[in-house]
């Protein structure tokens, strides 16, 4: 059966003591309702090694936000797979729509990240999803097609520990979500490239999340839909509470 998950990018927010105090108060709080159901944070590199710690004992995942596409050198600002490793980092971002805009992210590179992570056993977050002009223009299936690209690279081993997130451009940080049946329309697509590049038994096993302005209130509806299996959170990963009552929403 695939997972559920609801991971939380925190993006460049909370300094040092702002992430721990978010963290311990997401282990007091978490009542784990079902092994099945994962929660994730993804926090800035600062956090990891400290949440690694304060994680350990509870079942809440750790993920980074990005990692380099080489395994180690002259990359000045950059971090490895093989760093977040040595921190107990088990999943990480690749393809958020920010990095894509404003670091020119493109598929070659993200195959990269891809497999630098899978060399790792870091379970890559790949993030897909239109550009609202792309919608209007009725071209967000194909420009999903071509993101996804990246992903049929992989041996099916390597594409059986990846986690997809469509995440609607127009939806981010906007506050405008997509509605179920525009999620479920593009989840159910996403799974039916996975079947024909991958097999039906893999597409039954990988989980699509749907991010972009979801909150407590609407994650139930969401996530009441077959192919939607859980959620990317930004900005209502950014408060313990409003996090947890998504992923009670599972
Ligand atoms: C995101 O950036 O991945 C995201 C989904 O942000 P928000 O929930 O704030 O729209």
């Amino acid at each position: 059966m695939r997972k559920k998950i609801v991971a939380g990018n925190w993006k460049m927010n909370k300094n040092f003591q702002e992430g721990i105090d978010i963290a311990n108060e997401l282990v007091k709080d978490f009542n784990p309702s079902d092994s099945n159901k994962k929660l994730v944070v993804c926090p800035p590199f600062i956090h990891l090694s400290a949440l690694a710690e304060l994680f350990d004992k509870s079942e809440i995942g750790l993920g980074a936000q990005n990692c380099h596409t080489s395994g180690k050198g002259a990359f000045t600002g950059e971090i490895s797979s093989e760093m977040l490793k040595s921190v107990h980092t088990q999943y990480c971002l690749v393809g958020h729509s920010e990095r894509r805009a404003f670091f020119f992210e493109d598929n070659e590179e993200l195959y990269q990240k891809c497999k630098q992570l899978l060399v790792k056993e870091i379970q890559p977050i790949f993030c897909c999803g239109e550009l609202l002009e792309d919608r209007k223009e009725g071209e967000h299936f194909d420009v999903i097609e071509d993101q996804l690209e990246v992903l049929w690279k992989l041996s099916k081993t390597d594409f059986e520990k990846v986690v997809i997130a469509y995440e609607p451009v127009w939806a981010i940080g906007t506050g405008e979500t997509a509605t179920a049946e525009q999620a479920q329309e593009i989840h159910a697509f996403i799974r039916s490239q996975v079947a024909e590049k991958m097999g039906e038994t893999i597409a039954e096993n990988t989980s699509i999340l749907y991010g972009g302005s979801c909150k407590a209130s609407n994650a139930a509806e969401l996530f009441s839909k077959p192919d939607v299996d859980g959620g990317l959170i930004g900005g209502a990963a950014l408060k313990a509470e409003d996090f947890l009552g998504i992923y009670n929403a599972l």
